[in-house]
């Protein structure tokens, strides 16, 4: 989601790459869960985090949507699109992956925002860096680690390709999206997008990215 504040502000002003040591460790967290409590609406899930979250959870989109005793994810307005993010528990008021030790119950298919936190993203000159975000996370006396290792995702060229492409479908969605007047017209190109990118079925048994290749050119 796009985000209109003062990058020095909520930065320590530098740009990172995959490869740059950042001070952002936390100890695996230590006890402290309290990011996984703050969620509100603003872990929006992209087409990997819900293939991976399919593909850990055995579930599709549609189930993820609608089980019970709680959907794990929920649909929100979000740049003009309706697009899932994760939903708040109403027993825990925290997310519902979080167990009541305060652990992720889906470390290793966590979502992609999830694993970037504290970092956040910036976008610029058709790519993209990564920043620290100096305002969140009070863990005390970080520690240095290696943005690659921190994201922990498998082939992150690939993955680094996929958010670029993302971040640029979604812009142009926008884009088309403030070229259509009429309510039911931009109804049907909500939905559309909706279904194209996420709720028709990814193939948890094939590569993801070849499958979102498909759906781009489709
Ligand atoms: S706020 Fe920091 S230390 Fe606490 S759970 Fe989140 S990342 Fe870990
Ligand atoms: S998915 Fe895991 S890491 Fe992400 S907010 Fe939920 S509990 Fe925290």
């Amino acid at each position: 989601m796009k985000r209109d504040v003062d990058i020095d502000e909520i930065s320590d002003g530098c740009r990172y790459r995959s490869g740059d040591m950042v001070k952002i460790g936390c100890a695996e967290c230590k006890g402290c869960s309290e990011c996984c409590r703050q969620v509100d609406d603003t872990i929006i899930l992209d087409p990997y985090d819900i293939y991976q979250l399919c593909k850990g959870l055995d579930s599709s989109f549609d189930k993820l949507m609608s089980e019970e005793p709680e959907p794990s994810i929920e649909l929100g307005h979000a740049d003009g699109l309706l697009l899932p993010h994760l939903k708040l528990s109403k027993a825990s008021g925290g997310c519902t992956f979080l167990s009541n030790e305060g652990r992720c119950t889906i470390h290793s298919f966590r979502p992609g925002f999830c694993r970037l936190y504290p970092l956040g993203r910036i976008y610029e000159d058709g790519s993209f860096s990564y920043f620290i975000q100096i305002h969140e996370c009070p863990y005390p006396n970080k520690s240095k680690v290696k943005i690659k290792k921190w994201l922990g995702i498998d082939n992150l060229p690939a993955y680094e390709a996929f958010i670029l492409k993302w971040h640029d479908i979604l812009d142009d969605a926008r884009s088309n999206l403030s070229g259509i007047n009429d309510q039911s017209e931009r109804s049907r190109y909500i939905v559309a997008f909706l279904k194209r990118f996420y709720q028709t079925p990814y193939d948890t048994e094939v590569d993801f990215y070849t499958q979102f290749e498909e759906r781009f050119n489709s």
